[in-house]
Protein backbone atom coordinates (compact mmCIF):
# COMPACT_ATOMS: atom_id res chain seq x y z
CA UNK A 1 0.00 0.00 0.00
CA UNK A 2 1.36 3.53 -0.50
CA UNK A 3 2.00 5.53 2.44
CA UNK A 4 -0.48 8.41 3.17
CA UNK A 5 1.72 11.34 2.09
CA UNK A 6 2.25 9.29 -1.19
CA UNK A 7 -1.59 8.92 -1.76
CA UNK A 8 -1.88 13.00 -0.87
CA UNK A 9 0.82 13.27 -3.20
CA UNK A 10 -1.06 11.41 -6.02
CA UNK A 11 -4.09 13.15 -5.23
CA UNK A 12 -2.91 16.63 -5.46
CA UNK A 13 -0.99 15.97 -9.14
CA UNK A 14 -4.00 14.36 -9.84
CA UNK A 15 -6.57 17.02 -9.12
CA UNK A 16 -4.53 19.98 -10.61
CA UNK A 17 -4.17 18.03 -13.87
CA UNK A 18 -7.13 16.64 -15.07
CA UNK A 19 -9.94 18.21 -17.76
CA UNK A 20 -12.54 16.11 -17.84
CA UNK A 21 -14.47 16.41 -14.97
CA UNK A 22 -16.93 18.42 -13.53
CA UNK A 23 -15.30 19.24 -10.12
CA UNK A 24 -14.02 22.85 -8.83
CA UNK A 25 -10.47 23.01 -7.79
CA UNK A 26 -10.32 26.56 -6.29
CA UNK A 27 -11.41 25.76 -2.88
CA UNK A 28 -9.62 25.19 0.78
CA UNK A 29 -11.72 24.59 3.83
CA UNK A 30 -8.18 24.24 6.33
CA UNK A 31 -10.13 26.35 8.52
CA UNK A 32 -12.27 23.77 9.19
CA UNK A 33 -9.93 21.18 10.65
CA UNK A 34 -10.53 21.49 14.32
CA UNK A 35 -13.84 19.91 13.28
CA UNK A 36 -12.04 16.97 12.39
CA UNK A 37 -11.46 15.95 15.98
CA UNK A 38 -15.23 15.98 16.94
CA UNK A 39 -18.30 13.55 16.19
CA UNK A 40 -20.49 15.68 14.06
CA UNK A 41 -23.73 14.08 13.14
CA UNK A 42 -26.50 15.74 11.26
CA UNK A 43 -29.03 12.21 11.75
CA UNK A 44 -32.86 12.70 10.43
CA UNK A 45 -35.14 16.09 9.13
CA UNK A 46 -32.88 19.31 9.02
CA UNK A 47 -35.60 21.19 10.19
CA UNK A 48 -36.09 18.70 13.57
CA UNK A 49 -33.89 18.71 16.15
CA UNK A 50 -32.30 15.67 17.70
CA UNK A 51 -32.13 14.50 21.26
CA UNK A 52 -28.29 14.06 19.98
CA UNK A 53 -26.94 17.69 19.70
CA UNK A 54 -23.67 17.26 17.74
CA UNK A 55 -24.97 18.76 14.03
CA UNK A 56 -25.08 21.91 12.35
CA UNK A 57 -28.58 22.08 11.05
CA UNK A 58 -28.89 25.65 11.50
CA UNK A 59 -26.23 25.89 8.80
CA UNK A 60 -27.71 22.98 7.22
CA UNK A 61 -30.73 25.29 6.74
CA UNK A 62 -28.95 27.84 5.38
CA UNK A 63 -27.79 26.09 2.86
CA UNK A 64 -30.78 24.59 1.55
CA UNK A 65 -32.64 28.42 1.97
CA UNK A 66 -30.03 29.93 -0.48
CA UNK A 67 -30.49 27.41 -3.12
CA UNK A 68 -34.63 27.84 -2.49
CA UNK A 69 -34.08 31.15 -3.39
CA UNK A 70 -31.42 31.05 -6.18
CA UNK A 71 -34.41 28.93 -8.16
CA UNK A 72 -37.21 31.80 -6.69
CA UNK A 73 -38.82 29.73 -4.31
CA UNK A 74 -39.37 29.66 -1.06
CA UNK A 75 -38.63 27.23 2.39
CA UNK A 76 -42.13 28.06 3.13
CA UNK A 77 -43.21 25.69 -0.35
CA UNK A 78 -39.93 23.80 -0.58
CA UNK A 79 -38.10 22.19 2.07
CA UNK A 80 -34.25 20.08 1.18
CA UNK A 81 -31.22 18.66 3.24
CA UNK A 82 -27.98 18.21 1.77
CA UNK A 83 -27.50 14.95 0.38
CA UNK A 84 -24.09 12.77 -0.34
CA UNK A 85 -24.39 13.75 -3.86
CA UNK A 86 -26.38 14.08 -7.10
CA UNK A 87 -26.91 10.25 -6.95
CA UNK A 88 -28.88 10.26 -3.00
CA UNK A 89 -30.66 13.49 -4.52
CA UNK A 90 -32.16 11.70 -7.53
CA UNK A 91 -33.02 8.58 -5.67
CA UNK A 92 -35.01 11.06 -3.08
CA UNK A 93 -37.15 12.54 -5.70
CA UNK A 94 -37.93 9.14 -7.48
CA UNK A 95 -38.76 7.92 -4.35
CA UNK A 96 -40.82 10.90 -3.60
CA UNK A 97 -42.59 10.24 -7.03
CA UNK A 98 -43.34 6.43 -6.22
CA UNK A 99 -44.85 7.49 -3.10
CA UNK A 100 -46.92 10.23 -4.99
CA UNK A 101 -47.82 7.53 -7.97
CA UNK A 102 -46.61 3.99 -6.87
CA UNK A 103 -48.04 2.89 -10.68
CA UNK A 104 -46.26 5.92 -12.25
CA UNK A 105 -43.93 5.05 -15.25
CA UNK A 106 -40.73 6.93 -15.30
CA UNK A 107 -39.60 8.62 -18.42
CA UNK A 108 -35.80 9.80 -19.15
CA UNK A 109 -33.53 10.33 -22.02
CA UNK A 110 -30.88 7.65 -22.73
CA UNK A 111 -28.06 10.81 -21.92
CA UNK A 112 -29.23 10.61 -17.99
CA UNK A 113 -26.67 9.68 -15.72
CA UNK A 114 -25.85 6.58 -15.17
CA UNK A 115 -26.61 6.21 -11.43
CA UNK A 116 -30.68 6.30 -12.37
CA UNK A 117 -30.82 2.98 -14.11
CA UNK A 118 -29.45 2.07 -10.77
CA UNK A 119 -31.74 3.85 -8.70
CA UNK A 120 -34.97 3.22 -10.37
CA UNK A 121 -34.09 -1.06 -10.01
CA UNK A 122 -33.49 -0.08 -6.31
CA UNK A 123 -36.87 1.37 -6.05
CA UNK A 124 -38.59 -1.61 -8.48
CA UNK A 125 -40.24 1.63 -10.46
CA UNK A 126 -41.10 0.42 -14.11
CA UNK A 127 -39.55 3.01 -16.77
CA UNK A 128 -38.68 3.63 -19.98
CA UNK A 129 -36.19 5.14 -22.35
CA UNK A 130 -36.72 7.64 -24.25
CA UNK A 131 -34.01 8.70 -27.54
CA UNK A 132 -31.53 11.79 -27.18
CA UNK A 133 -31.52 14.19 -29.78
CA UNK A 134 -27.20 14.42 -31.52
CA UNK A 135 -26.84 17.32 -28.73
CA UNK A 136 -28.05 15.45 -25.67
CA UNK A 137 -31.28 16.33 -25.27
CA UNK A 138 -34.57 14.29 -25.12
CA UNK A 139 -35.93 13.87 -28.16
CA UNK A 140 -39.72 15.33 -27.26
CA UNK A 141 -40.94 13.35 -30.38
CA UNK A 142 -40.05 10.01 -29.57
CA UNK A 143 -41.44 10.62 -25.85
CA UNK A 144 -44.92 11.81 -27.52
CA UNK A 145 -45.07 8.62 -28.84
CA UNK A 146 -43.95 6.17 -26.09
CA UNK A 147 -46.46 8.76 -23.83
CA UNK A 148 -49.31 7.63 -26.50
CA UNK A 149 -49.10 4.05 -25.52
CA UNK A 150 -49.21 4.40 -21.66
CA UNK A 151 -50.94 7.49 -21.07
CA UNK A 152 -53.30 6.14 -18.67
CA UNK A 153 -50.78 5.85 -16.46
CA UNK A 154 -49.20 8.20 -13.93
CA UNK A 155 -46.12 9.86 -15.67
CA UNK A 156 -42.34 10.50 -13.82
CA UNK A 157 -40.74 13.43 -16.02
CA UNK A 158 -37.24 12.67 -15.18
CA UNK A 159 -35.30 15.71 -17.05
CA UNK A 160 -31.89 16.85 -17.03
CA UNK A 161 -31.04 20.19 -16.30
CA UNK A 162 -27.28 19.63 -17.85
CA UNK A 163 -26.44 16.04 -19.14
CA UNK A 164 -23.50 14.44 -18.09
CA UNK A 165 -21.57 14.05 -21.48
CA UNK A 166 -22.95 17.57 -23.42
CA UNK A 167 -24.28 19.70 -20.32
CA UNK A 168 -27.51 19.48 -22.49
CA UNK A 169 -30.98 20.78 -21.30
CA UNK A 170 -34.17 19.00 -21.29
CA UNK A 171 -36.80 21.92 -21.64
CA UNK A 172 -39.49 22.23 -19.12
CA UNK A 173 -41.88 23.80 -21.36
CA UNK A 174 -42.16 21.51 -24.14
CA UNK A 175 -42.21 18.64 -21.45
CA UNK A 176 -45.04 20.61 -20.19
CA UNK A 177 -46.96 21.19 -23.28
CA UNK A 178 -47.02 17.31 -24.07
CA UNK A 179 -48.75 17.01 -20.49
CA UNK A 180 -51.00 19.22 -22.09
CA UNK A 181 -51.64 17.73 -25.24
CA UNK A 182 -52.25 14.10 -23.80
CA UNK A 183 -54.12 15.35 -20.87
CA UNK A 184 -51.78 13.69 -18.53
CA UNK A 185 -53.41 13.79 -14.96
CA UNK A 186 -51.38 12.58 -12.55
CA UNK A 187 -47.52 13.53 -13.47
CA UNK A 188 -44.38 14.23 -11.01
CA UNK A 189 -41.40 16.08 -12.67
CA UNK A 190 -37.85 15.57 -10.86
CA UNK A 191 -35.23 17.44 -12.67
CA UNK A 192 -31.18 16.32 -12.28
CA UNK A 193 -29.32 19.43 -11.88
CA UNK A 194 -26.10 17.94 -10.67
CA UNK A 195 -23.35 20.07 -12.55
CA UNK A 196 -25.67 22.89 -13.59
CA UNK A 197 -27.98 23.78 -10.34
CA UNK A 198 -25.72 26.08 -9.46
CA UNK A 199 -24.68 27.36 -12.69
CA UNK A 200 -27.79 27.62 -14.68
CA UNK A 201 -29.90 30.59 -12.94
CA UNK A 202 -26.63 32.99 -14.38
CA UNK A 203 -26.69 31.47 -17.79
CA UNK A 204 -29.18 33.49 -20.61
CA UNK A 205 -31.49 32.21 -21.75
CA UNK A 206 -32.06 31.15 -17.97
CA UNK A 207 -33.23 27.18 -18.23
CA UNK A 208 -35.89 26.71 -16.51
CA UNK A 209 -36.51 24.28 -14.05
CA UNK A 210 -38.11 26.52 -10.73
CA UNK A 211 -40.90 25.08 -8.82
CA UNK A 212 -42.90 27.76 -9.95
CA UNK A 213 -42.63 26.47 -13.40
CA UNK A 214 -44.34 23.44 -11.87
CA UNK A 215 -41.36 20.84 -10.72
CA UNK A 216 -41.83 18.81 -7.57
CA UNK A 217 -38.15 17.71 -6.77
CA UNK A 218 -34.62 18.62 -7.84
CA UNK A 219 -31.31 17.44 -6.88
CA UNK A 220 -27.75 19.78 -7.29
CA UNK A 221 -24.21 18.36 -6.50
CA UNK A 222 -22.16 20.55 -4.21
CA UNK A 223 -19.13 19.18 -4.34
CA UNK A 224 -19.36 19.96 -8.34
CA UNK A 225 -19.28 23.60 -9.49
CA UNK A 226 -19.02 24.89 -6.13
CA UNK A 227 -16.34 22.12 -5.46
CA UNK A 228 -14.93 20.13 -1.65
CA UNK A 229 -12.90 17.15 -0.69
CA UNK A 230 -16.13 15.34 -0.12
CA UNK A 231 -19.10 14.79 -2.37
CA UNK A 232 -22.28 16.08 -1.21
CA UNK A 233 -25.27 18.05 -2.73
CA UNK A 234 -28.79 19.55 -1.94
CA UNK A 235 -31.80 17.96 -2.62
CA UNK A 236 -35.08 19.87 -2.77
CA UNK A 237 -38.88 18.90 -2.76
CA UNK A 238 -42.25 20.54 -2.30
CA UNK A 239 -43.28 20.38 1.19
CA UNK A 240 -45.98 17.90 0.43
CA UNK A 241 -44.09 15.40 -1.22
CA UNK A 242 -41.77 15.74 1.76
CA UNK A 243 -44.90 15.38 4.52
CA UNK A 244 -46.11 12.04 3.01
CA UNK A 245 -43.05 10.64 4.37
CA UNK A 246 -42.07 12.10 7.31
CA UNK A 247 -42.28 9.24 9.89
CA UNK A 248 -41.50 10.34 13.69
CA UNK A 249 -38.68 8.00 15.11
CA UNK A 250 -38.49 8.03 19.20
CA UNK A 251 -34.65 6.71 19.37
CA UNK A 252 -33.32 9.64 17.44
CA UNK A 253 -36.09 12.11 18.67
CA UNK A 254 -36.44 13.49 14.85
CA UNK A 255 -38.21 12.74 11.89
CA UNK A 256 -36.98 10.30 9.14
CA UNK A 257 -37.19 11.86 6.21
CA UNK A 258 -33.69 11.61 4.79
CA UNK A 259 -32.56 8.62 2.91
CA UNK A 260 -29.30 7.84 5.25
CA UNK A 261 -29.65 7.78 9.07
CA UNK A 262 -26.28 9.50 10.45
CA UNK A 263 -25.88 12.18 7.97
CA UNK A 264 -22.75 14.52 7.00
CA UNK A 265 -23.00 17.71 9.10
CA UNK A 266 -19.44 18.80 8.04
CA UNK A 267 -20.48 19.40 3.99
CA UNK A 268 -23.08 21.88 5.18
CA UNK A 269 -20.10 23.93 6.62
CA UNK A 270 -18.24 23.58 3.59
CA UNK A 271 -21.17 24.72 1.12
CA UNK A 272 -22.12 27.10 3.71
CA UNK A 273 -18.93 29.24 4.10
CA UNK A 274 -18.41 29.56 0.24
CA UNK A 275 -22.04 30.80 -0.30
CA UNK A 276 -21.84 33.12 2.20
CA UNK A 277 -18.79 34.76 1.40
CA UNK A 278 -19.76 34.82 -2.62
CA UNK A 279 -23.27 34.93 -2.44
CA UNK A 280 -25.12 34.98 -5.90
CA UNK A 281 -23.07 37.77 -7.45
CA UNK A 282 -19.91 35.73 -6.54
CA UNK A 283 -21.67 32.81 -8.21
CA UNK A 284 -22.11 34.41 -11.42
CA UNK A 285 -19.36 35.95 -11.76
CA UNK A 286 -17.80 32.35 -11.23
CA UNK A 287 -19.87 31.33 -14.32
CA UNK A 288 -18.80 34.24 -16.20
CA UNK A 289 -15.02 33.28 -16.14
CA UNK A 290 -15.52 29.60 -16.40
CA UNK A 291 -17.91 30.35 -19.96
CA UNK A 292 -15.03 32.51 -20.70
CA UNK A 293 -12.35 29.75 -20.73
CA UNK A 294 -14.68 27.51 -22.47
CA UNK A 295 -15.65 29.42 -25.28
CA UNK A 296 -11.34 30.02 -25.56
CA UNK A 297 -11.24 26.00 -25.46
CA UNK A 298 -13.49 25.71 -28.16
CA UNK A 299 -12.36 28.24 -30.29
CA UNK A 300 -8.75 26.84 -29.63
CA UNK A 301 -9.96 23.20 -30.29
CA UNK A 302 -11.93 24.26 -33.30
CA UNK A 303 -8.50 25.61 -34.86
CA UNK A 304 -6.92 22.32 -34.33
CA UNK A 305 -10.16 20.31 -36.31
CA UNK A 306 -11.70 18.31 -33.78
CA UNK A 307 -15.28 19.67 -34.60
CA UNK A 308 -15.70 21.32 -30.88
CA UNK A 309 -19.08 22.42 -30.20
CA UNK A 310 -21.10 23.12 -27.05
CA UNK A 311 -24.50 23.82 -25.93
CA UNK A 312 -25.70 26.63 -24.94
CA UNK A 313 -22.98 28.26 -23.21
CA UNK A 314 -22.19 25.28 -21.30
CA UNK A 315 -18.81 24.80 -19.54
CA UNK A 316 -18.60 21.42 -20.80
CA UNK A 317 -16.65 21.25 -24.22
CA UNK A 318 -17.28 18.19 -26.60
CA UNK A 319 -14.90 17.41 -29.32
CA UNK A 320 -13.48 14.46 -31.13
CA UNK A 321 -12.26 11.77 -28.83
CA UNK A 322 -8.22 12.06 -29.05
CA UNK A 323 -6.35 8.81 -28.38
CA UNK A 324 -6.46 6.59 -24.81
CA UNK A 325 -2.52 7.95 -24.15
CA UNK A 326 -3.91 11.62 -23.80
CA UNK A 327 -7.35 10.92 -22.52
CA UNK A 328 -5.66 9.04 -19.87
CA UNK A 329 -3.04 11.29 -19.25
CA UNK A 330 -5.25 14.49 -18.88
CA UNK A 331 -7.92 12.49 -17.35
CA UNK A 332 -10.43 13.35 -20.19
CA UNK A 333 -13.96 11.48 -19.96
CA UNK A 334 -15.26 9.65 -23.54
CA UNK A 335 -18.08 8.44 -24.76
CA UNK A 336 -18.02 6.38 -27.88
CA UNK A 337 -16.24 8.48 -30.06
CA UNK A 338 -16.68 12.08 -28.35
CA UNK A 339 -14.50 13.85 -25.69
CA UNK A 340 -15.04 16.65 -23.41
CA UNK A 341 -13.18 19.03 -21.22
CA UNK A 342 -15.27 20.78 -18.30
CA UNK A 343 -14.31 24.34 -17.80
CA UNK A 344 -14.66 23.81 -14.13
CA UNK A 345 -13.71 27.00 -11.87
CA UNK A 346 -9.65 26.49 -10.65
CA UNK A 347 -8.64 25.21 -14.13
CA UNK A 348 -6.28 27.49 -15.70
CA UNK A 349 -5.66 28.41 -19.37
CA UNK A 350 -2.56 27.36 -18.81
CA UNK A 351 -3.61 23.51 -17.93
CA UNK A 352 -5.58 23.49 -21.15
CA UNK A 353 -2.68 25.40 -23.16
CA UNK A 354 -0.61 22.59 -22.43
CA UNK A 355 -3.18 20.20 -22.85
CA UNK A 356 -3.71 21.99 -26.60
CA UNK A 357 0.06 21.70 -27.75
CA UNK A 358 0.11 17.64 -27.06
CA UNK A 359 -3.01 17.43 -29.35
CA UNK A 360 -1.31 19.22 -31.71
CA UNK A 361 1.30 16.84 -31.85
CA UNK A 362 -0.52 14.15 -32.05
CA UNK A 363 -2.97 15.44 -34.81
CA UNK A 364 0.40 16.74 -36.64
CA UNK A 365 1.34 13.21 -36.20
CA UNK A 366 -1.93 11.43 -37.94
CA UNK A 367 -2.10 14.08 -40.40
CA UNK A 368 1.91 13.57 -41.47
C1 LIG B 1 -22.51 13.97 -11.51
C2 LIG B 1 -23.89 13.75 -11.93
C3 LIG B 1 -24.75 12.93 -11.19
C4 LIG B 1 -24.29 12.19 -9.97
O1 LIG B 1 -23.94 13.08 -8.98
P1 LIG B 1 -22.97 12.65 -7.79
O2 LIG B 1 -22.86 13.91 -7.01
O3 LIG B 1 -21.69 12.20 -8.43
O4 LIG B 1 -23.65 11.56 -7.04
C5 LIG B 1 -26.04 12.79 -11.61
N1 LIG B 1 -26.48 13.41 -12.71
C6 LIG B 1 -25.68 14.20 -13.46
C7 LIG B 1 -26.25 14.88 -14.66
C8 LIG B 1 -24.36 14.39 -13.10
O5 LIG B 1 -23.58 15.17 -13.85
Amino acid sequence: MQSFSNIYNRIKESSNSFLGYPLAKDFSFSEFAPFLDLCINNVGDPESDSTLTIDTKEVERKCVSFFADMLNASTEEVWGYVTNGGTEGNLYGLYLARECYSNAIVYYSESTHYSVKKNLHLLNMRNVVVRSQENGEIDYEDLEQILTIHRDKPAVFFLNIGTTMTEAVDDLEKIKEIIRKYAIKNYYIHCDAAFLGTIAPFVEPRPKFDFAEGVDSISISGHKFIGGPIPCGVVMCKRAHRNRVANSISYVGTLDTTITGSRNGLTPLFLWSVLEKIGKEGLKLRVQEAQELAAYTEKELSGLGMNAWRNNEALTVVFDKPSDELCKKYQIASEGNIAHIICVPGLTKDRIDVFLRALELEVQELVG
